[in-house]
């Protein structure tokens, strides 16, 4: 179970991988197309609430078309509602069918004079079908108008967004609703920023509408349902219905056709229905009118977001385990997919994609690495087991042979009669034997308690030559069993300060690996020379050398390198560890210079002691 703090860089690297995965794949189509996806799918289980509408939409429809003699009658059909709508005293008119060219002369006049008479007559213009151009009004209709507006909205093929201007031919027109709207507000003046439309009222307060100038100026409409939507009235009601006034007066009207034969703006929403270019016109008003846009996220939070969440999926994978871990995980992701929901509430517009990818990614990422690593371990605890296994089947081994002669012997003594003389001897002999016993037992009880720091290291001067002989002289008889050569190097005398039986114990392993780990006739030096204030003492064989791996592990408890154990030398791989810990405690150092088949070089680096030095 790692609780640890020290976090592994690979880890973090596999974190922040996640979070960038997610973020560059949320730019990729497919994504963007799930985010579409997401963002109308919210739109229908996040409904704005509805309000009071200001703009009204008076519809050319089937049945206007069939009481009124079609589209080729209409400018007639416009001229006889607008007369009488004109009554009604509405706030403004926009007008969502073109009229580009002259026609008939007697109905254009009377057109133009109706017109005239229109309150804040707004005309519409129309891009060319090959977007190269525009279709303007005729001009005698359009001197009437107080502006004109562009009727593009945005296909995608289902429209979200509306732009706010479009540019042709070296000619920009606002949109026929931001036309209406700033008409119907006053003629407030538009100032334009680089990522809003700031509209300045009459008393100085301004407004800011989201609208970027990179995108067009685009507003996300937000479409709504009756009653929220703008009412929809057929024209032929206009010139029929006895109380239209009441449903027209302080209105701004939008004038377009419906009719499903003659329209040819028809798009999809993310209401998920089909809406005609006119009514599409009055919702961007409406939008326009309340004020309560839906904004995009700025770039930086998504990436804050998405970093956030692979930080987080970090830290509980790495401090809790098993089923914890998958249950914090598990409330993760479930925030992570509530994210875009809580953003949309408050009218911000979260990409989907990006936030679920990089929880979702950086949740495996982190399962996965916390799988591999905890396997690792368990390997590498498993296999510190073995060598542990072997370690005391060897000490056991170790110790049955001083044991057995104790046990020999004192049966002897129990069983015969024996003469003064070899009872005196086998005496000698287990007292000697157990000796050695206490001896092997205290070494590794010392150091073991050393190491956990259970035992105050005694400090007593003492005198490096003195060590450095004894030790020499008890590895004699070993080396020369093997014909080897144990010379002195430059031997500088130091007093050190410490525990001479540990350091004697440390020198002695070094000068018996030496030995163990050599071929016959082969030489090994042991050398001491001041250095610095300190005391280097180096043990130089010609043996069998290790690789560099194999340097990396040799301090580390039970391990042996794979030749020494095929040299069927005896061993425990404990010897080292225990020389380093020696040496750690007296503030010294051990370093190992070694070639494969070339020899070793172990150096200890020990403070000399300053009072005598
Ligand atoms: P042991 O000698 O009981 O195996 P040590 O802890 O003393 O354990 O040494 C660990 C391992 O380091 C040895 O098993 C051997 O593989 C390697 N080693 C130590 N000293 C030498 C040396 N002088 N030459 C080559 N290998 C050595």
């Amino acid at each position: 179970m790692p609780r640890r703090l020290d976090i592994p860089v690979p880890y973090l690297a596999v974190l922040a991988a996640a979070a960038m995965v997610a973020l560059a794949v949320s730019f990729t189509p497919l994504a963007e197309s799930i985010d579409r996806y997401a963002y109308d799918w919210l739109f229908r289980l996040h409904p704005e609430a509805a309000g009071p509408t200001q703009s009204v939409v008076l519809a050319v429809d089937e049945q206007t078309l069939a009481l009124t003699g079609g589209m080729p009658r209409i400018r007639a059909t416009l001229a006889d509602a607008l007369e009488k709508a004109a009554l009604a005293h509405p706030a403004a008119v926009a007008i969502d069918i073109t009229l580009p060219d002259a026609q008939d002369k007697d109905i254009d006049a009377r057109l133009e004079r109706v017109f005239s008479r229109t309150p804040n007559l707004i005309l519409p213009i129309e891009l060319m079908p090959a977007g190269d151009g525009w279709q303007e009004p005729l001009p005698r209709f359009a001197k009437h108008a107080r502006a004109t507006g562009h009727v593009y909205a945005d296909p995608d093929p289902v429209n979200r967004r509306v732009p706010m201007e479009k540019a042709a031919k070296q000619k920009r027109f606002w949109a026929l609703s931001f036309e209406a709207w700033r008409i119907a507000a006053g003629g407030p003046k538009v100032v334009e920023l680089p990522d809003a439309l700031e509209v300045v009222m009459e008393g100085g307060q301004s407004r800011l509408i989201p609208a970027a100038r990179e995108t067009a100026r685009a507003v996300r409409v937000r479409y709504q349902r009756p009653p929220g939507a703008p009412p929809v009235i057929p024209l032929i009601e206009v010139t029929r219905d006895p109380n239209i006034h009441l449903k027209l007066a302080g209105k701004i009207l939008f004038v377009g056709v419906t009719a499903q034969s003659a329209a040819r703006d028809r798009l999809m929403t993310p209401l998920d229905s089909m809406m005609m270019g006119v009514e599409i016109h009055a919702q961007t008003f409406e939008t326009l009118a309340r004020g309560v846009f839906l904004r995009d996220a700025p770039p930086w939070t998504v990436a804050a977001v998405c970093l956030v969440l692979a930080v987080l999926n970090g830290v509980i994978f790495h401090f809790l385990a098993g089923w914890r871990a998958y249950v914090a995980a598990g409330v993760l992701l479930a925030a992570a997919h509530a994210t875009p929901h809580a953003a949309f509430l408050n009218d911000v517009v979260f990409p989907y994609f990006a936030t679920v990818s990089a929880a979702w990614l950086s949740a495996a990422g982190a399962a996965a690495y916390q799988y591999f690593t905890v396997r690792a371990e368990l390997g590498r605890t498993r296999r510190d087991k073995d060598r542990y296994r072997q370690a005391i089947h060897f000490v056991t081994h170790e110790m049955r042979t001083p044991l057995t002669a104790i046990q020999g012997s004192s049966e002897l003594m129990g069983r015969y009669n024996l003469n003064e003389e070899k009872r005196r001897e086998m005496a000698r002999m287990i007292n000697a034997e157990s000796k050695r016993l206490a001896g092997m037992i205290q070494t590794f009880l010392d150091v073991e308690r050393l190491s956990e720091g259970q035992i105050d290291l005694k400090r007593e001067p003492f005198s490096s030559t003195a060590v450095i002989e004894a030790c020499a002289a008890r590895a004699l008889p070993l080396a020369e069993q093997k014909k080897i050569r144990l010379s002195y190097g430059t031997m500088e005398e130091a007093v050190l300060l410490g525990d001479r039986e540990l350091m004697e114990y440390a020198v002695y392993n070094l000068l018996t690996n030496a030995v163990k780990y050599s071929p016959a006739e082969t030489e090994v030096t042991v050398a001491a020379k001041r250095d610095n204030g300190g005391l280097r003492l180096s043990v130089t064989d010609q043996g069998i050398g290790m690789d560099e791996k194999e340097l990396k592990s040799i301090f580390t408890k039970f391990y042996r390198t794979s030749k020494a154990e095929a040299s069927g030398v005896a061993g425990t791989g404990i010897g080292l560890s225990i020389v380093e810990q020696i040496v750690q405690v007296h503030r010294g150092s051990i370093t190992v210079a070694s070639t494969p088949g070339a020899g070793s070089c172990f150096t200890v680096v020990l403070p000399v002691h300053e009072a005598a030095a």
